[in-house]
């Protein structure tokens, strides 16, 4: 069986003050976490180091991006390298936010997802089409493209994965995929990672992404191929996240 991940994208939000009393808060409810569901947040780099110093066993601590090159001339970018050395083991590749507004390609991510691999940490491997794709019914194209960073990987790579299916309609705008038009589309990713990895698909943890919040969770998540949440907003209120996390338990 596969294991539910709740994990929280922090985004550009939050003092360190802020953070860590949000971090503290939830980590403080660990003993209240079902023992199927693995919680996981990830705040900005900056408090990186700090929340993973915490030592918590129940909460990851996951980084939000990665640069594309190993080091170098590259002002501003964080390497794989400096997340690993820092104790990182989760980061996340691919947000639509980095695909749209940083205009980061399929080839960029390509190479961020190898990258993560190969310093042994996971990456949390987005794709999600936009809402013009949908609506023309090019949505399946365009994540069967989006695909191809993460269909290139050795086995053992491969298995280490986490992708999450985020539709860019529904994120942070409210609108949720239906549960049936989430499993639909997961169910069709899998698909495709069974096609070129077998019955290795079938462990393969695919989150869903998109206005996840404590009133939709419990149905999102009941789905068969949803393995848990990618979730934004909500995962700045403790109560909200607590409860997203109990929908997945
Ligand atoms: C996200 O940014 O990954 C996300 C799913 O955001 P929200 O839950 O706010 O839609």
């Amino acid at each position: 069986m596969r294991k539910k991940i709740v994990a929280g994208n922090w985004k550009m939000n939050g003092t360190l003050e802020e953070s860590t009393t949000l971090f503290d808060s939830i980590n403080s409810n660990s003993d209240k976490f079902s023992d199927n569901v693995e919680v996981m947040v990830s705040p900005s780099f900056l408090y990186l180091e700090s929340f993973i110093n915490k030592g918590s066993k129940s909460v990851v601590v996951a980084a939000q991006n990665c640069a594309n090159n190993l080091s170098g001339a590259f002002t501003g970018e964080i390497s794989v390298g400096m997340l690993k050395s820092i104790g990182v083991s989760h980061v996340i590749v691919g947000h639509s936010e980095r695909r749209l507004i940083y205009g980061e390609s399929i080839e960029d991510i390509s190479q961020k997802v190898a990258l993560v691999l190969q310093s042994d940490m996971t990456p949390i491997f987005c794709i999600g089409e936009e809402l013009e794709d949908r609506k023309s019914g090019n949505h399946f194209d365009v994540i069967e493209k989006q695909m191809q960073s993460v269909l290139d990987l050795s086995e053992k790579q491969f298995e280490s994965i986490i992708v999450a299916y985020e539709p860019v309609w529904a994120i942070g705008t409210g609108e949720t995929a239906s549960p049936e038009q989430a499993q639909e589309m997961h169910e069709f990713i899998r698909e495709q990672l069974r096609k070129k990895y077998g019955v290795l698909a079938e462990n393969t943890r695919i989150l869903y992404g998109g206005s996840v919040k404590p009133s939709n969770a419990n149905q999102i998540f009941s789905k068969p191929d949803v393995d848990g949440g990618l979730v934004g907003g909500a995962a700045l209120n403790t109560d909200d996240f607590l409860a997203i996390i109990e929908a997945a338990g």
